[in-house]
């Protein structure tokens, strides 16, 4: 299912359809598109990853060191808004404080051949919304993991002073071994004075954010903090366990949903699913902030019981599946237990020589015996 980032009115939602949202259409001023030529600057573009809200993201190489890179063209409509592009830029400085395993490093942000484009940790791999398509709900302890590891880079962020704002299956990426990273900070506002780009936009009554995934006092224009982002983590959460977010309809009914409508119990829906994640989801997706975890800490610790590897957990076969990357997960295991998953167990060695020995001994005594007992 689409998650198109759309631009709504939060006072005056419109009943359209999600994908043909109107995208910042009171700030585009069309233009003929420009070519987009094979090098950026040092940056050979190899092919497009994917396309956001202001831009489309590419593959490519620095030249130079021969390293792989994400590059994120800004949109010609964007490039053509002074104050978009300023903010881009301004966005992009304060994403270099951000400095995590489970968040895409921004590198460079720069202007070639008249585009401005942000240069990231390329994060190979696919986005949930990506695998939630292929295969449909996740097992929990699987789902949890991927959570998990989004919560680590959500904590992060929010102690360096930012609020994503846009939480959802497509912003977090998954590589081969199950590591996430967490993308498109391009909705992140860092709360730290002077450098709130977006109140005056939120103040106006637009709100950027995706129909499917916004929590209620984003969607009413209110000021977000780290709750917003435990609310969209619990939706992300909702939608991998039971393979779709909670609501349905138009972009109007999913914002008056989100505000009123409690959502069916995940266990209802999957009754696989523990009752008592169902119960941490429900939490997460509280209507009032208050009435959510506070932090990103309190989601993990309340999800610890159902990780894999965990007691509790759902079943150990999904083990394989499960991130192994990230800190948390790292801190995790190793206080665990002092096994190291990367080491080969060893036997004693003293059994061995022992043997060995006595071996060594009782040959040695037969043989003096065979030859001065004849
Ligand atoms: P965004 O504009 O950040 O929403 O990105 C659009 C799409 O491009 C994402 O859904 C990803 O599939 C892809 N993408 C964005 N950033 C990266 C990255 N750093 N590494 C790999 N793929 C990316």
């Amino acid at each position: 299912m689409p998650t198109t980032r759309a631009t709504v009115r939060a006072s005056r939602a419109q009943a359209a359809d999600p994908d043909t949202v109107s995208v910042i259409h009171d700030l585009v001023r069309p233009r003929e598109a420009k070519v987009l030529p094979d090098m950026l600057g040092p940056y050979h573009l190899i092919r497009t990853l994917g396309s956001g809200g202001v831009g489309r993201v590419f593959l490519a190489e620095h030249r130079a060191m021969r390293r792989p890179a994400a590059v994120k063209v800004l949109s010609d409509e964007a490039t053509a808004d002074p104050e978009l592009l300023e903010r881009f830029y301004r966005e992009a400085r304060a994403l270099a404080v951000l400095d995590h395993p489970n968040i895409v490093r921004a590198y460079d942000v720069r202007e070639a051949e008249g585009f401005h484009f942000l240069v990231l940790e390329y994060a190979p791999g696919q986005d949930l919304e990506v695998l939630l398509r292929k295969r449909g709900p996740l097992p929990s302890a699987e789902a949890v993991g991927y959570i998990w590891q989004a919560a680590a880079g959500l904590a992060h962020a929010h102690a360096k002073g930012f609020i994503h704002r846009d939480v959802k299956p497509g912003n977090l990426l998954v590589d081969e071994s199950g590591g996430v990273k967490l993308l498109d900070l391009g909705l992140a506002r860092s709360n730290r004075p002077g450098d709130g780009s977006v109140s005056g936009r939120v103040d106006s009554g637009t709100v950027m954010c995706t129909p499917d995934y916004v929590a209620p006092e984003q969607a009413r224009g209110e000021p977000p903090d780290a709750r917003t982002d435990v609310y969209s983590l619990g939706v992300t959460l909702y939608a991998l366990l039971t393979g779709r977010p909670p609501f349905e309809g138009t972009v109007a009914q999913k914002l008056i949903a989100h505000q009123s409508k409690k959502p069916r119990p995940v266990h209802e829906v999957r009754p696989e699913v523990p009752h008592g994640l169902s119960e941490v989801v429900a939490r997460m997706m509280a209507k009032t902030p208050a009435k959510r975890y506070a932090s990103m800490a309190e989601v993990s610790a309340a999800l610890a019981p159902y990780k894999a590897g965990s007691p509790s957990a759902e079943t150990a076969r999904f083990a394989v599946t499960v991130p192994t990357k990230g800190t948390t997960d790292w801190a995790a295991i190793t206080a665990d237990s002092d096994a190291k998953p990367w080491q080969a167990k060893r036997r004693p060695v003293w059994p061995v020589l022992l043997g060995a020995t006595v071996l060594a001994v009782v040959g040695l005594s037969l043989n003096w015996l065979v030859r001065h007992g004849a």
